[in-house]
């Protein structure tokens, strides 16, 4: 009998960083949204000792060219090189967070990819931005230019904002009567 071989495959992409979590050992998962796989989670290993050139590389919200190995479901990040480093601020923080959360795990968009990584390389994150993104991702109903509360039906006349873990849209009003966290949400206008 011969070795069985594991096939691993190996990817180069440039990506998003959206997300990070200490592992053991060291290694961090890190989540990423890139132009060929989509939203994907990646282990990097021994990303955490001090002597790690990587962790520089993958902060959250920076726009890095990434090596894969996918071996068998799971993905290993073996190399990332930053090519625009995370604006300053909480805006692009919280918009890879709103990002991690909303975007389905696998599936490349072509033009989701295009529309995330413009809006990374530009830095300018406004509710107009917000809006395109969850028209492009369809919570948006084509037809309809600015969301209305669906609390109040938009009687208060309030910026509304986006609640992803409920996929609704709600105003400040209605927002603190739910008692959900404002930080929790995106605005939307
Ligand atoms: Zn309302």
């Amino acid at each position: 009998m011969g070795v069985r071989m594991v096939k691993m495959r190996e990817y180069y992409t440039p990506a998003v960083v959206l997300g990070s979590t200490p592992k053991r050992d060291k290694d961090a998962q890190i989540v990423l949204y890139t132009k060929d796989l989509g939203k994907v989670s990646a282990i990097a290993k021994s990303i955490r000792k001090i002597t790690s050139k990587l962790a520089g590389h993958l902060k959250v919200g920076a726009l890095v060219n990434v090596r894969l190995i996918d071996a068998g479901g799971s993905y290993q990040l073996i190399d990332g090189l930053a090519f625009k480093d995370p604006y300053g601020g909480g805006e692009s923080l919280k918009l890879a967070a709103f990002l991690e959360s909303v975007i389905p795990q696998g599936q490349p968009d072509i033009q989701m990819w295009y529309t995330v990584s413009e809006i990374f390389e530009g830095g300018i994150i406004t509710p107009r931005i917000y809006r395109y993104l969850l028209q492009l991702m369809g919570f948006v109903k084509g037809g309809e230019e600015i969301p209305i509360c669906q609390g109040c039906k938009g009687e208060n006349g309030r910026v509304v904002y986006f609640y992803a873990p409920d996929i609704i849209f709600l105003c400040s009003n209605c927002l603190s009567r739910v008692r959900i966290d404002i930080n929790e949400t995106v605005p939307v206008s």
